[in-house]
């Protein structure tokens, strides 16, 4: 039989894309695998907002990662 699942998928706060495994999988039946795989995947957790490595930028002052676009929030 076939059955509909709750799945969960990485999504970024800062542009929306969806996150894509290396092969290719976009959603997880738990949290906790699809922020991993994301993590994983150069994504990185900022307060909590998941944000893919086209939105975050390397804050050199605090060597920590930042959400891009937000350099006037000091
Ligand atoms: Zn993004």
């Amino acid at each position: 039989m076939i059955q509909e699942v709750t799945m969960y998928q990485a999504v970024c706060d800062g542009c929306g894309r969806i996150c894509a495994s290396m092969g290719g999988i976009i959603a997880w039946t738990d949290t906790e695998s699809a922020k991993y795989v994301a993590l994983e995947s150069g994504w990185k957790e900022i307060n909590g907002n998941l944000y893919c490595p086209d939105c975050v930028a390397c804050d050199e002052g605090t060597n920590s990662y930042k959400p891009k676009g937000k350099e006037d929030e000091r």
